[in-house]
């Protein structure tokens, strides 16, 4: 399906998991590769020209965000946005078809970028400058769940709200934001600088082991499955997009909290 030519988005917006699990796969084929680099759409055809046949040397996302670095040390910095999406085929690949933005090539395999947010070619200051403005993402080795806390606790805006600011700390998205504070048993309308630091930790903990679970899944899965089954479509959450609580059956309550719509058991998640 497509609208104005570009993908339709296939789900919710991309949450820190995709991201990560997309940078894992690419590494995969791609590092150490030497590519080929065309821009079908022709929207990034001088950047794609300059990559052809360099060799790509490292991969990483950081939130919702992709890096790509190449050995003239050259950056490709991709946020797929609500419409970005890859797609993946294998050798020989038919001739494009849409709008593709970006589209890499090994011997093996082929990828197609499509509808992304930003598509564009950084050096090094530029790639640290978007590091600079994200908050710690929940998913590296190397967040400091200190810096997120100081960000949080100085701010009278609830804890909803922040969970979605990407300078405050990044990879939550809407999902996460919901099944996280629902978890963590917060209400997301405590303001930041009312939590309590163990109350943040404990949150911290709980968004980074559900969105490393995402990675390892390949989708949000934050209720343990039913006996001896998978868990089907609407049993994979316990407030986001419920009507009734999984873990008490009372109602669940849906509003707009930081331009995106907050699902939560007033009765678990206390205030
Ligand atoms: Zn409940």
């Amino acid at each position: 399906m497509r609208l104005d030519g570009r993908p339709v988005s296939s789900g919710p917006m991309p949450e820190g998991h995709t991201l990560h699990r997309l940078a894992l796969d690419h590494r995969k084929v791609l590092a150490g590769v030497r590519i080929r680099s065309t821009s079908p759409q022709g929207r990034f055809a001088d950047e794609a020209a300059e990559l052809d046949g360099q060799r790509v040397d490292a991969i990483e996302a950081f939130g919702k965000h992709l890096f790509y670095r190449f050995e003239s040390g050259a950056n490709v910095h991709v946020h797929l946005g609500l419409y970005g999406r890859f797609r993946r085929s294998k050798q020989p690949v038919l001739p494009p078809r849409g709008a593709i933005r970006w589209r890499i090539e090994t011997d093996d395999v082929c990828l197609d970028l499509s509808g992304p947010t930003a598509c564009e070619l950084l050096d090094l200051e530029q790639v640290s400058a978007v590091h600079q403005r994200l908050g710690p993402d929940l998913l590296r080795a190397d967040a400091r769940a200190d810096l997120a806390w100081e960000r949080v606790s100085s701010s009278r805006r609830s804890i909803g709200a922040l969970l979605l600011d990407q300078s405050v700390l990044s990879g939550v998205g809407n999902v996460y934001r919901a099944e996280g504070l629902f978890v963590a048993g917060l209400h997301p309308e405590i303001r930041g600088d009312e939590l309590e630091r163990r109350d943040f930790t404990r949150l911290w903990k709980t968004l980074r082991q559900q969105l490393a679970k995402g990675v390892k899944d390949r989708r949000i899965v934050t209720v343990p499955p039913p006996e001896g089954r998978r868990a089907r479509k609407g049993e994979r959450t316990w407030v986001y997009n419920q009507r009734i609580c999984k873990r008490c059956e009372g109602p669940v309550r849906r509003w707009e909290l930081g331009s995106r719509t907050m699902f939560a058991c007033d009765t678990c998640q206390r205030r």
